[in-house]
C-alpha cells in the first residue's frame, strides 16, 4: 500500500481533499467503525445509526468507483474499542508510506491519529478541509489583533469574499441583517399549515444498522422508532430541495418561536447532512439564494437561512480551533451542579421541558430556540457544569459533532468561554419561553412567578443566576438593565427567592414540588 487514506464518520463528502491523487492500483481507503465513538459520550441511538448507516453507504459508493475500501465493520469479529488501535493494526498490516486524511472535526480524534503515526513511524498528511467556505487560517486571520470577536463582521466578510448576497459590493436587499423581521411569536391561533416531515423508509444497510445498534447499544440513550435522516447524498438532496421550494420562504418570521408538539416548524432539518458533508454548504446557500434571485422567498427568510450557514456555521469553526484544547474546560462562571437526571428521560411536569427533551430523545433534534432557549437556559440557570452539558449535546443530538457543538454549547448557550462566543449571557426567565411558545399554557407552574409554589423554576433560577453571578457580571454594560433590576430586590424578596432556587436544585424536573402542592 503506498498511501492509506482516512475517511471519518463526518467526512463523507466526495469532492474530499483527501481523493486528490488517489491511485486506486497503490491507494487504499479506510474507515472504521469502532464502539469508542459510541460511548466516549453516552450516545443517542439514532446518531449510532446514522453516522454507521452513512458511513456503510458512502463506503460502497466508493468501491462502485473501482476503488478499495478497507472498511472495518463494529460487528466483524476483533475490532478494537478505539479508532487509534484499529489505526495502528491496519498501519502494521498494510505497511503505507503515507496516512492521508482531511482535518477530523474534533482536537481528540486529530491528536489520537498523530500520536498512532508517530509512534508506528509512518507519515501523516492532514489536508484542508475545503467543504467549508473559510478555513481555520482565515479565521485566525481574522481574529488576530482583535480585542473581541463577533459573528456579523466575519459573516459579512465572508459575504463580500464570496459575493453571496452581494448586488454591486452592496447587501442584497439593502440591509446585512433582517433579525428583527425573523423573531415573531406565533400568536394566539398557532402555527398554520406547518409542513409534515417527509423521510425515505430505511433501506437494507440502514435496517441491519439498526439491530446491530440495538444489540450493542440497547441501554443508551433515545428511540429507533421512527428514523428520519438522509443516510445518503441523493437523500439529502432531495430534503434539501423540498425545503427550499416548500418551506424556506416561511422560515425567517418564526426562527425563534416555539409550539407544543411542532418538533420541526419551518426548519430545513439539514444539519446532519452537512456535518456529514452529504451536503456541500456553497450548493445549500446556491440553492437558498437562487430562490429570493427567483422571487420565490423574500429577503429576510432567505438572509436568515444563509447567515446560519455561511455565518454561524463558519463561525463557530473558527472559534473551535482558535481556542482548542482547553477550551473545553472552561467554566468562567464556574457552575456547579451535576446534570439533572431528567434529561435523559423527559420526565418532568414541564411542558418546556418535557417537549425539547421528548423530541431529542425520540428523533434526535431539536430546533434552534428549544436548545439555546429551554435545555440550553435551563441548564444555565441551574448553575450545571459547562463540561456536562456539553457532553450531553454532543451525545443526543444527530447533528453532534465537536466542532459545532462545543461552541454553540459551552460557549453561546452556558457562557463559560468569558465571553468568546455571546457578548452575555442568553439568560431570561419564564416569561421569554411563555413569549415565544404555548408551552406555558399547559404548565403548573407561572411565568411571571418568581417565589411561591407555582414559581416557575426557570423564573426563579433566572433571578438567582443574578444573585449569583451580581459581580462577575457587573462589568458587563449589556448586562446593565437586568442587573438594575436586581438591585430593585429587597433582601426579603432575595431571600425568598434563594430559599425556592435551593428547593428546585434538590429537585430540577420540579417533579416532587409540583406533586407535593397538589399542581398535577
Ligand atoms: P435550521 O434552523 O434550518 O438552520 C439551517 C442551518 O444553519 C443548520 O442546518 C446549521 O447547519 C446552520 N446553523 C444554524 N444555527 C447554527 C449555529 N448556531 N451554529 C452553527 N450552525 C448553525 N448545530 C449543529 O450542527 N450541531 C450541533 O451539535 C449543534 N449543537 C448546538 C448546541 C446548542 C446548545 C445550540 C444553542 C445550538 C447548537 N447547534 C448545533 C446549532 C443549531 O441549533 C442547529 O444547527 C440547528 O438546530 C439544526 O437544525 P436545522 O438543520 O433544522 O437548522
Amino acid at each position: 500500500v503506498r498511501h492509506l487514506v482516512v475517511v471519518l464518520g463526518d467526512q463523507l463528502d466526495p469532492d474530499s481533499a483527501a481523493f486528490d491523487g488517489f491511485d486506486a492500483h497503490k491507494d487504499v481507503i479506510w474507515m472504521a467503525e469502532v464502539a469508542d465513538e459510541s460511548t466516549h459520550v453516552w450516545t443517542h441511538k439514532q446518531r449510532i445509526v446514522l453516522f454507521l448507516s452513512a458511513m456503510r453507504h458512502f463506503a460502497a459508493e466508493l468501491k462502485d468507483r473501482g476503488w478499495r475500501v478497507d472498511y472495518r465493520a463494529l460487528d466483524q469479529k476483533a475490532r478494537s474499542e478505539s479508532l487509534g488501535d484499529e489505526l495502528r493494526k491496519a498501519i502494521e498490516e498494510g505497511q503505507p508510506s503515507k496516512v492521508i486524511l482531511v482535518e477530523p472535526g474534533e482536537w481528540r480524534v486529530r491528536d489520537g491519529l498523530e500520536k498512532v503515526c508517530d509512534r508506528s513511524g509512518v507519515e501523516i498528511e492532514i489536508r484542508g478541509d475545503r467543504h467549508f467556505l473559510s478555513s481555520v487560517d482565515d479565521f485566525r486571520n481574522h481574529a488576530e489583533g482583535r480585542k473581541e470577536l463577533r459573528m456579523e463582521y466575519f459573516y459579512r466578510e465572508l459575504r463580500k469574499k464570496t459575493g453571496v448576497l452581494m448586488d454591486d459590493g452592496k447587501p442584497a436587499g439593502g440591509a446585512w441583517n433582517f433579525d428583527k423581521e425573523n423573531r415573531k411569536s406565533f400568536g394566539k391561533e398557532g402555527p398554520q399549515e406547518v409542513p409534515s416531515y417527509r423521510a425515505s423508509p430505511p433501506d437494507e444497510i440502514t435496517t441491519a444498522v439498526i439491530e446491530l445498534v440495538e444489540d450493542r447499544f440497547g441501554d443508551h440513550p433515545g428511540s429507533l422508532d421512527r428514523f428520519l435522516w438522509s443516510v445518503t447524498r441523493a437523500q439529502a438532496k432531495r430534503s434539501l430541495k423540498r425545503f427550499i421550494d416548500e418551506i424556506l420562504p416561511r422560515f425567517g418570521d418564526h426562527q425563534d418561536a416555539l409550539w407544543t408538539d411542532e418538533p420541526f416548524l419551518f426548519h430545513s432539518l439539514i444539519s446532519s447532512s452537512l456535518n456529514l458533508k452529504l451536503l456541500n454548504p456553497r450548493e445549500v446557500i446556491e440553492a437558498a439564494e437562487g430562490a429570493y434571485r427567483d422571487g420565490k422567498a423574500p429577503i429576510a427568510a432567505v438572509e436568515g437561512f444563509i447567515r446560519q450557514i455561511l455565518g454561524w456555521r463558519e463561525y463557530v469553526r473558527g472559534v473551535y480551533w482558535l481556542h482548542m484544547p482547553d477550551y473545553v474546560d472552561r467554566n468562567g462562571l464556574k457552575a456547579d451542579q451535576d446534570l439533572p437526571e431528567f434529561f435523559w428521560t423527559g420526565e418532568t411536569p414541564l411542558p418546556c421541558l418535557r417537549q425539547t427533551i421528548g423530541q431529542t430523545l425520540e428523533f434526535g433534534y431539536a430546533h434552534h430556540i428549544q436548545r439555546l432557549m429551554v435545555t440550553g437556559l435551563y441548564s444555565l440557570l441551574l448553575g450545571v457544569r459547562p463540561k456536562e452539558v456539553h457532553e450531553w449535546y454532543l451525545a443526543v443530538y444527530v447533528d453532534a459533532v465537536e466542532w459545532v457543538e462545543l461552541p454553540n454549547t459551552l460557549g453561546m448557550s452556558q457562557y463559560a468561554d468569558g465571553g468568546v462566543m455571546a457578548s452575555k449571557p442568553y439568560c431570561a426567565s419564564g416569561k421569554y419561553i411563555d413569549r415565544m411558545s404555548n408551552y406555558c399554557k399547559g404548565c403548573p407552574c407561572k411565568p411571571g412567578d418568581a417565589t411561591g409554589d407555582r414559581a416557575c423554576p426557570f423564573t426563579t433560577l433566572y433571578w438567582d443566576f443574578l444573585l449569583r453571578n451580581e459581580e462577575e457580571l457587573s462589568g458587563n454594560h449589556r448586562m446593565g438593565m437586568q442587573l438594575r433590576n436586581l438591585k430593585r430586590l429587597d433582601e426579603e424578596r432575595r431571600e425568598a427567592i434563594r430559599g425556592r432556587a435551593e428547593q428546585i436544585r434538590e429537585d430540577p424536573s420540579c417533579k416532587t414540588l409540583v406533586e407535593q402542592a397538589g399542581l398535577l
